[in-house]
């Protein structure tokens, strides 16, 4: 079965074996607190930073998931109002998850078919923390680079925290236009679950260490003077971290990543706008995903292509809440082959 699931999906080909040379190495019952792990820690922090292009100042830290780190800033960051700018099912959750530990908490919902009108991002209480969703995997949106870079230079001093889980490793982020960002290596990370990754500005740690907050094992400066020694509070999933060490050891730069994401997005967008029986789920392409392909279309047809597409080998993303029956999405992740891209559409074709 390949997994065009956005996440989890397509691990690496090479994973398994990762896994036995992990196995044969010791690596998965070594110590988090020997210098062998710290030695790999500081090794993937390096490799994640010049793979990806994240600013040498800033922090990287291994949490467990993407989840954990909604729940990091809502404890650790925001000391007074949050504002949350979604347009879908993940965006609402970290809304509703953060509201419960600060009930101050502000949704400012959007139409998924607009893009984020950053004029109109703009707040006053410089406290203020603005929590973005770059990349909406429930509906297959996402937020243009372009338009973080407005919403940074509309409020210098806020701290800004981007939940990118289904975009990190699959395209360009400009790590600068924000303060915190996400996600989980399931993703397009294409490693097995169980891992999320958080990135850190300069100004985001000093404003974790100013406020304190030490209420936690998960606590933001406690995980902070952890990371001073490469290690977590809590004994990390090891075995992921050494995954992604030698996943990034042979991966491309982002750059070169992203541009072959792109190219695939835009070669999806020509096979699918002649195949007239679906359409995407989103009509505006400005802000469509290019991670995460959402298609819809009569309920009859959709039903029928998931269940074939199980018999044929493809396992396609469920849609998403109200729209299951009429919606599928597609991962347009890093780690699928051409030949498995080309096999779909085969039968998409169909
Ligand atoms: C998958 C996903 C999450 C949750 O990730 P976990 O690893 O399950 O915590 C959060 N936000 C977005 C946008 C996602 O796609």
């Amino acid at each position: 079965m390949i997994s065009f699931y956005p996440g989890p999906s397509r691990i690496h080909k090479e994973i398994p074996g990762y896994v036995r040379d992990a196995a044969s190495e010791g690596i998965m019952s070594i110590n988090h607190r020997s210098d062998e792990f710290v030695a790999m820690s500081k090794r993937t922090i390096g490799l994640l930073k010049q793979k990806l292009s994240i600013p040498r100042d800033y922090t990287v830290l291994f949490t467990s998931s993407a989840t954990e780190c909604w729940e990091i800033i809502a404890q650790s960051l925001i000391t007074d109002v949050s504002y949350h700018i979604y347009n879908g099912a993940f965006g609402q959750k970290w809304f509703e998850y953060t509201h419960k530990i600060n009930p101050v908490a502000v949704g400012l919902p959007f139409d998924p078919e607009q893009a984020v009108d950053a004029s109109r991002m703009q707040f006053s209480d410089a406290q203020a923390v603005i929590c973005l969703t770059q990349n909406e995997t429930s509906n297959g949106t996402s937020v243009s680079q372009p338009i973080l870079r407005s919403i940074r230079k509309n409020n210098p001093d806020h701290l800004i925290a981007i939940d990118a889980t289904s975009s990190m490793g699959g395209v360009m982020l400009d790590f600068k236009s924000a303060d915190i960002w996400f996600a989980s290596v399931q993703k397009c990370f294409g490693l097995p679950a169980g891992m999320g990754i958080m990135v850190c500005s300069p100004r985001a740690v000093a404003a974790a260490r100013a406020i304190d907050e030490r209420n936690h094992y998960n606590s933001l400066p406690f995980m902070l003077d952890m990371m001073d020694k490469w290690q977590t509070p809590f004994t990390p999933n090891v075995l992921c971290i050494y995954l992604l060490m030698r996943v990034l050891e042979n991966s491309d730069s982002i750059r070169e990543v992203h541009a072959r994401t792109e190219k695939r997005a835009a070669d999806w967008l020509g096979f699918l706008t002649k195949k007239t029986s679906l359409q995407y789920l989103i009509q505006n392409p400005a802000v469509r995903s290019s991670t995460v392909i959402a298609l819809q279309g009569e309920p009859a047809s959709i039903q029928k292509i998931k269940k074939e597409a199980k018999q044929h080998g493809f396992l396609l993303g469920e849609g998403y809440g109200a729209w299951k029956p009429t919606t599928f999405r597609i991962a347009n992740f890093p780690t699928l082959l051409d030949s498995e891209i080309n096999a779909l559409r085969r039968f998409l074709q169909n």
